[in-house]
C-alpha cells in the first residue's frame, strides 16, 4: 500500500512513519512533505526512499536537494501549496496521512478526498474551519476517512459495527464521552496562569505532541476543537458530546448506547495506536505501544471540567451552536492567538480573550463556499493579528 504523509516531520509524521517501519511487508512510502525542517525530512527521505518529498518553500527544497544529491538523487524534490495537492492526489497513493497541524492542511486533504483516498485524518482544524464542505467533499469523492485523534479513534472502535464516519447518526447512539486529561494546568492557581510560559505548556503530563496541539491541550481548546470534530465525524447534536475530565488518558473515550451500555477504548497514550488503527482498518497490525498494564495504572478517575478555568471550551461549543463560518472564526483566532503566545507576545489567558473578541467583531456567514471559508479564515486572523498587536493586551509573559 503506497502512502502520502503529509507532515511527516511532526510528531504525527514521525509517530506513523515508525508504524510504517514495522508493516514493511504492507506499506511503502510514496510522499512525504514538512514545512521547513530540512534535516529531518532528509534522513526520513533516506530511510523511506519516496517517490516525492515536498518543502514548502523553495529556499528549503534547494536545501533538501542539495542534501539527497548524492545518496538519493531519485527522489524529486517540490515545493509549495500546489505541490503538496499533488503529492495527496498521486495515482500510486492509496492512502493519505493527514498530519499537517493547522489550516495550512486544509487543500491537500481536500485533494485526498477530492481522488477517493482513504483519509487518516489527524489535522482536525481542517474539518473544523470547513466542516460541511469537507464532509461532502469525502462523500462526493467516496473517500473513506479515519479518525486519528486518539478520542475520535477510540468513539470509532466502540460504534457499531459497519458505522461510516459522516454517514448520519448511529444507531442507538445515546451520547459520546471524550475524554481529556485537563491539560497541565488543570489543577494550577487561577492567578498563576498569567506567568505561564510556552515551555511549560508545551510539557503535557501524558502526551507527547506537536506545540500548537499542546498549547490547545493547556487551554482545553484542543477539547473544544474535538467537540466540533465529533458532531461532524459521528453525526451527533453537539448536546450529545459530553467532555469528561480523565486525568490518566487511558481511556481515550466512550459511547453510551440507548440499553445503558457503555463501550470504552483503553489503551497507553501512545498515537501509534489510533494510528496502526487507521492505517490497517479494519484489521489490526502491530503498532510497537507498550501493553497496557491495569495494574500499574490501578486506577482511573473522572471529573467535569472547570468552564471558568478554560473558557476555550465554552467558546467552541459556542461556535459550533452559532453554525456558519463561526468555526472557522474561531479555529484562525485560536492559531494566531496561540503562536503569539509561543512567540511570547502574548499572556496565557488572553489566549482565549483573542479568540472571544475576535468572534464578537466578526460577521458570521454562511459556510456554503471554501472563497467563503478562506475569505474569513484571512479575515479572522487580521483581526486577532490586529488585538494581539493591541496594547490591551500585550502582557508580560517572557
Ligand atoms: P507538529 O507541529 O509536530 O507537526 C506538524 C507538521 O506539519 C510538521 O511536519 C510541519 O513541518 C508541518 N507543517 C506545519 N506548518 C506547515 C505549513 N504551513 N505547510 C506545510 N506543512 C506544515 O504537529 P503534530 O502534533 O504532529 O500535529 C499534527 C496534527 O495532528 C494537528 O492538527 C494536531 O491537532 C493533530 N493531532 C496531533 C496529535 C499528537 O499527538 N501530536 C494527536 C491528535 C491530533
Ligand atoms: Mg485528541
Amino acid at each position: 500500500m503506497g502512502i502520502t504523509v503529509l507532515g511527516a516531520t511532526g510528531s504525527i509524521g514521525v509517530s506513523t512513519l515508525d508504524v510504517i517501519s514495522r508493516n514493511r511487508d504492507r506499506y511503502h512510502v510514496v510522499a512525504l512533505t514538512a514545512n521547513k525542517e530540512v534535516d529531518r525530512l532528509a534522513e526520513q527521505c533516506l530511510e523511506h526512499r519516496p517517490r516525492f518529498a515536498v518543502m514548502a518553500d523553495e529556499q528549503a527544497a534547494e536545501q533538501l536537494r542539495c542534501r539527497l544529491q548524492a545518496t538519493a538523487p531519485d527522489i524529486e524534490v517540490l515545493c509549495g501549496s500546489e505541490a503538496l495537492v499533488t503529492a495527496a492526489g498521486l495515482d500510486d497513493v492509496d492512502c493519505v496521512m493527514a498530519g499537517i497541524v493547522g489550516a495550512a492542511g486544509l487543500l491537500p486533504t481536500l485533494e485526498a478526498a477530492r481522488k477517493g483516498k482513504p483519509v487518516l485524518l489527524a489535522n482536525k482544524e481542517a474539518l473544523v474551519m470547513s466542516g460541511e464542505l469537507f464532509m461532502r467533499q469525502v462523500r462526493d469523492g467516496h473517500a473513506e476517512l479515519l479518525p486519528v485523534d486518539s478520542e475520535h479513534n477510540a468513539v470509532f472502535q466502540c460504534m457499531p459495527d459497519g458505522f461510516v464516519p459522516g454517514s448520519g447518526q448511529p444507531e442507538g447512539v445515546t451520547g459520546i464521552l471524550l475524554t481529556a486529561s485537563g491539560g497541565p494546568f488543570r489543577t494550577t492557581p487561577l492567578d498563576q496562569l498569567f506567568n505561564i510560559t510556552p515551555e511549560q505548556a508545551c510539557s503535557h503530563p501524558n502526551w507527547n505532541m506537536g506545540r500548537k496541539i499542546s498549547v490547545d491541550s493547556a487551554t482545553m481548546m484542543n477539547k473544544g476543537l474535538e467537540v466540533i470534530e465529533a458532531c461532524w465525524l459521528f453525526c451527533v447534536p453537539e448536546s450529545l458530546v459530553e467532555v469528561v475530565i480523565h486525568p490518566q488518558s487511558v481511556i481515550h473515550s466512550m459511547v453510551q448506547y440507548r440499553d445503558g451500555s457503555v463501550l470504552a477504548q483503553l489503551g497507553n497514550p501512545d498515537m501509534r495506536t489510533p494510528i496502526a488503527h487507521a492505517l490497517s482498518w479494519p484489521r489490526r497490525i502491530d503498532a510497537g505501544s507498550e501493553a497496557l498494564d491495569m495494574f500499574k495504572i490501578g486506577r482511573l478517575d473522572f471529573e467535569p471540567p472547570d468552564v471558568h478555568r478554560f473558557p476555550c471550551l465554552r467558546l467552541a461549543q459556542e461556535a459550533w451552536r452559532a453554525g456558519g463560518t463561526a468555526s472557522t472564526i474561531l479555529n484562525a483566532a485560536n492559531e494566531v492567538a496561540v503562536e503569539a503566545f509561543l512567540e511570547r507576545r502574548l499572556a496565557f489567558p488572553a489566549i482565549p480573550e483573542i479568540i472571544e473578541s475576535t468572534l464578537s467583531k466578526m460577521t458570521v456567514r454562511n459556510a456554503d463556499s471554501f472563497e467563503v471559508i478562506l475569505e474569513d479564515d484571512a479575515l479572522a486572523r487580521d483581526c486577532a493579528n490586529e488585538l494581539v498587536g493591541g496594547v490591551e493586551y500585550r502582557r508580560n509573559c517572557s
